[in-house]
């Protein structure tokens, strides 16, 4: 780097991704002329925040621009004991899930590596200050707009980089990555040893309501993508998670004969993975509504009564529309 031995590369990265600094200036522990060279010559962020809504439960939530001006969103969930971030794998998606806004932007392309990690560094700094260390550990999750399993080499890296001792240091046994049902990265990700958590979502339990809720499943029908569940379930270490979701549509997918087949589909697959039942965020225009909560509590109580764990999600942020994709849509559709 520059002709400067090694260790200065490795200062250089722990300014940025442990210390979250924003600019080479901030970087004392650097000679001041490296720094001026750094500074002429490259940059540390290039994401830039175009808006930020605080919710009354003290969720945050980020709409970023990226250098070449496409959307991307974040989500900063504190909690008691750890803070969650939901972070974007895309700008917008090309999948067509038909209860999802960032559906209608189409996908705009995929983030870098580097546009992941940034946004986990933008939300920290906001939420806690620049090098301010955080009181709790971070969770993250990759469930913001975008289908992570179309853009695996970038994602693969960012968590890499993200576990880094001497960066963030945030371990994939800390990160759950969302797919929406890419069967071969499902098999991929069973290879990878130091891998995150999966989760798969499934918002029907038959492949007629599922090509229509999510048309993914078309091209990878129910069979084939619980056939690959089930291969990365014998791949599963100790204390390893795999969950299902399952969005709740009212009048759509969460009937009594729903739960029983949700049932019957993963006992007949022999999943023994957790179901997190979540309520929908209702967004205009989508035609959909969240299930009554008596309504979803029904469907947890079907599901565990024939052997499946399943756990509702509470909603957060509501008040700042916290579903994936509706600050980038609305901003899009100018509503
Ligand atoms: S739910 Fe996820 S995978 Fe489906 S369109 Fe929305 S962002 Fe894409």
């Amino acid at each position: 780097m520059l002709g400067e031995p090694a260790y200065r590369a490795r200062q250089v990265f722990a300014g940025v991704h442990q210390r979250r600094l924003c600019s080479f200036g901030q970087m004392t522990d650097l000679p001041g002329d490296l720094r001026a060279k750094l500074s002429e010559r490259a940059v540390i962020s290039t994401l830039t925040l175009e808006s930020r809504y605080l919710s009354t439960d003290g969720t945050r939530r980020y709409l970023f621009k990226t250098h070449d001006n496409f959307p991307v969103e974040t989500v900063f969930i504190p909690e008691d004991r750890r803070d969650t971030i939901c972070f974007s794998s895309q700008s917008g998606c090309p999948l067509q899930c038909t209860f999802c806004l960032t559906a209608q932007l189409g996908l705009l392309r995929n983030l870098t590596a580097g546009e992941i990690v940034e946004q986990i560094i933008m939300a920290l700094n906001d939420a806690y200050g620049v090098s301010v260390r955080t009181p709790r550990g971070t969770n993250l999750v990759g469930m913001g707009a975008g289908e992570p399993f179309l853009n695996f080499a970038e994602l693969m890296k960012a968590i890499r980089i993200m576990a880094e001792r001497n960066g963030l240091h945030i371990v994939p046994h800390r990160v759950t990555v969302s797919t929406a049902g890419i069967v071969p990265r499902i098999r991929d990700l069973a290879t990878i040893a130091d891998r995150p958590h999966l989760a798969v979502s499934l918002a029907a339990p038959t492949d007629e309501l599922r090509n229509e809720l999510m048309p993914i499943n078309k091209k990878w029908p129910l069979r084939e993508l619980l056939a690959a569940c089930g291969d990365f379930q014998k791949s599963l270490k100790a204390g390893e998670r795999f969950t299902f979701e399952y969005v709740m549509l009212a009048g759509v997918n969460d009937s009594d004969e729903q739960a029983r087949n949700l049932a019957n589909l993963l006992n007949r697959h022999e999943l023994r993975a957790k179901v997190n039942l979540i309520p929908h965020n209702p967004a205009e225009p989508l035609a959909y509504q969240p299930s009554p909560r008596e309504r979803v509590e029904t469907f947890r109580g079907i599901l565990e009564a024939k052997g499946i764990q399943a756990f509702v999600r509470r909603p957060r942020g509501r008040d700042i529309l916290a579903a994936c994709g509706q600050l980038a849509a609305r901003s899009a559709t100018g509503q």
